[in-house]
C-alpha cells in the first residue's frame, strides 16, 4: 500500500483535563502549517480534523512556489520529493482563439520564480498533517482526527466579545462523544465554510460571510492517458476559454499518466448562464467530449471512475466598499483564521496552498503562550488582519484585474498573443503561481498598459 493511504496514529485523546495554549480547527495544509508553526514556537497545540486519513480534497493539486519555502521550513519537502509527484517546469496559457503561450520555470530557485510541484492532495495533505501530528505531538500537544467542530464559544470579557474555544463531536453521530475544548487563540483553519470564520463575521460583527461575486466553484475529474500529458514533467496548462468565463479550464498532470482536469467559474457569473454553462461538470464534460480545441486529446483517455466532485474557492479579492478589513474580516479577540477561511485563494489563479500557509505562519507572530495565556487580545487580531492585507493585498489585487481582463474575450486572446513576443507578460502571468514572495509592487492601470501595449 502507498505510504499516504496509511491511516495516521495520530496518538490517545487528551483526557478531560488537558490544557492548550491553541486550538486549531481543520487539518488541511493552513491547518497542519499552523498547528505546526505554533507548536515549533513552544505553545502547546490542540489541532481537531473532521476527517480521518487518508482524505481527498478537490483540488487542482498545483502546489506553486510560495509553497516551497514553508514545505522546507516544516520538514516536508523531502517527503514530497521521495514520492511520486509532477514536476512543474512550465505553464501553458492559451486564450479562446486558440492562441497560446509557453512560460518557462527555472529548474532551481532564481529569483521570485521557482518551479513548482503537481500531485495529488491525497498525497500532499497526507504529509502535511503527518508531519503537523509530530510537530504537535513532541511539544505536548494532542491531534484527534473524526473530530467536527460544531460551535464555538464567545463570551463577553474585558475586551469586549471574545472566542474562548470550541464544541464538537466524534465519529457520525452528532450527538457522539461530544466534547468542548478552551484556549486563549482558536485558529479557524476549515476551510471555505469554517465555523470559526462564520462566528466572526456573522456571528459576532454580522458582516458578510459569503459573497457570490467573490466566491468560486470548482469541479475535478482525475483522468489517464489524455494526450500531450506524457512524463514525470512538463508544463500545467491553463485555458481562458469562452465556455468558462471568467475563470478557466485546467489540465494538470499530477504523476505519471494521472491528470487533473477541472473547471472553476465565480458563482455570481455562473448563475447568468443556462443549459451547458449553467453546471460546472456539463461544462467539462462538453470540454472533453465535444470541443474542437480539446476532445481529441481525450478521445483514448479513462476518466478514473468515482473523482469528478465540486468544491467552492473563497477568493482573496479586494472588496469594494469592506465592512471593516479587506478582503474579510478574519480575526477577532481569541481567534485568527487562515487560508480558505479567511478569503485568500488568488482569484486569478485558484492557487489557494500559498497563502495558506503564509498566513498559517503569520499567525504565530503575532501569539505569545506566555503572554496572552489570558486570551489572545483583540489589538493583535487587527494587526494580523492589517499585516496580512500588507503582505498579499498587492498581488491579490492585481489578480482582480486580470481576472477582470479574462472577461473581455478579445482583450485577453490579444493578451496572451502579446505574451508570446513580450516575456514580461508571460512573468506577470507566471508570478501569479510561481512566485515565491507575494507581489510586493501593486500594478497601476499605466503600468499595465505601458507592459502589454507599448513594445
Ligand atoms: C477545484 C479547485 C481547484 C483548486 N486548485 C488549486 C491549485 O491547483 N493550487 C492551489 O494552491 N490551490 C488550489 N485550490 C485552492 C485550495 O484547494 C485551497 O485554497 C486550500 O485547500 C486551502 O487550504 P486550507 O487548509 O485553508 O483549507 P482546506 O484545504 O479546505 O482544509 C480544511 C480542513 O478542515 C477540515 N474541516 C472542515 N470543517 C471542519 C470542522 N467543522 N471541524 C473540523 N475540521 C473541519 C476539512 O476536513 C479539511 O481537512 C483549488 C480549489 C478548488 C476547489
Amino acid at each position: 500500500m502507498e505510504e499516504w493511504m496509511k491511516p495516521i496514529d495520530s496518538g490517545p485523546k487528551p483526557g478531560p483535563d488537558a490544557e492548550f495554549d491553541v486550538i486549531v480547527v481543520g487539518g488541511g495544509p493552513g491547518g497542519s502549517a499552523a498547528a505546526s508553526y505554533h507548536a515549533m514556537a513552544g505553545s502547546k497545540v490542540l489541532l481537531l480534523e473532521k476527517e480521518i486519513w487518508p482524505r481527498d480534497k478537490i483540488c487542482g493539486d498545483a502546489v506553486g512556489g510560495k509553497s516551497l519555502s514553508h514545505v522546507a521550513e516544516l520538514g516536508v519537502k523531502p517527503m514530497i520529493e521521495s514520492t511520486p509527484h509532477f514536476r512543474v517546469d512550465s505553464i501553458v496559457f492559451s486564450s479562446s482563439d486558440g492562441s497560446e503561450v509557453r512560460v518557462m520555470l527555472p529548474e532551481e530557485s532564481f529569483n521570485r520564480l521557482e518551479a513548482g510541484y503537481a500531485l495529488p492532495r491525497l498525497q500532499f495533505d497526507y504529509m502535511m498533517f503527518k508531519q503537523a501530528t509530530e510537530h504537535v505531538t513532541s511539544n505536548g500537544g494532542s491531534v484527534i482526527q473524526g473530530f467536527s467542530v460544531t460551535e464555538v464559544h464567545v463570551e463577553e470579557c474585558h475586551d469586549g466579545p471574545q472566542i474562548t474555544g470550541v464544541k464538537g463531536y466524534s465519529g457520525r453521530r452528532r450527538d457522539s462523544d461530544v466534547r468542548s475544548f478552551s484556549a486563549p487563540l482558536t485558529i479557524g483553519a476549515a476551510g471555505y465554510n469554517c465555523p470559526v470564520a462564520k462566528t466572526i463575521t456573522e456571528s459576532v460583527f454580522k458582516e458578510t460571510f459569503r459573497d457570490p461575486d467573490h466566491f468560486c466553484g470548482g469541479y475535478r475529474e482525475y483522468w489517464s492517458g489524455v494526450k500531450g500529458c506524457e512524463g514525470s514533467s512538463g508544463p500545467i496548462e491553463i485555458h481562458f476559454i469562452d465556455e468558462v468565463n471568467p475563470g478557466y479550464f485546467w489540465i494538470f498532470p499530477v504523476s505519471e499518466d494521472v491528470v487533473n482536469v477541472g473547471v472553476g467559474m465565480v458563482v455570481s457569473e455562473q448563475r447568468k448562464h443556462e443549459g451547458v454553462r449553467s453546471s460546472l461538470k456539463k461544462m467539462q464534460k462538453w470540454i472533453t467530449n465535444e470541443s474542437s480545441r480539446f476532445s481529441h486529446r481525450f478521445k483514448d483517455a479513462k476518466m478514473v471512475e468515482g473523482t469528478g466532485k465540486g468544491w467552492q474557492l473563497p477568493f482573496g479579492s479586494p472588496r469594494s466598499s469592506p465592512p471593516s478589513f479587506q478582503p474579510r474580516r478574519g480575526a477577532m479577540a481569541g481567534a485568527m483564521c487562515v487560508g480558505d477561511s479567511a478569503s485568500l485563494v488568488d482569484p486569478f489563479t485558484g492557487e489557494g496552498i500559498g497563502n495558506a500557509l503564509v498566513s498559517a505562519k503569520l499567525t504565530a507572530k503575532f501569539f505569545d503562550p506566555k503572554e496572552h495565556s489570558g486570551g489572545f487580545p483583540s489589538h493583535l487580531a487587527e494587526d494580523y488582519m492589517v499585516e496580512l492585507w500588507d503582505e498579499l493585498g498587492n498581488e491579490l489585487s492585481n489578480s482582480f484585474k486580470l481576472q477582470g481582463l479574462v472577461k473581455r474575450k478579445r482583450l485577453m486572446s490579444w493578451f496572451v498573443r502579446r505574451a508570446s513576443k513580450k516575456p514580461r507578460i508571460g512573468e506577470i502571468l507566471t508570478e501569479m503561481i510561481a512566485s515565491k514572495e507575494a507581489q510586493g509592487q501593486l500594478y497601476s492601470k499605466w503600468f499595465l498598459f505601458k507592459t502589454i501595449v507599448l513594445p
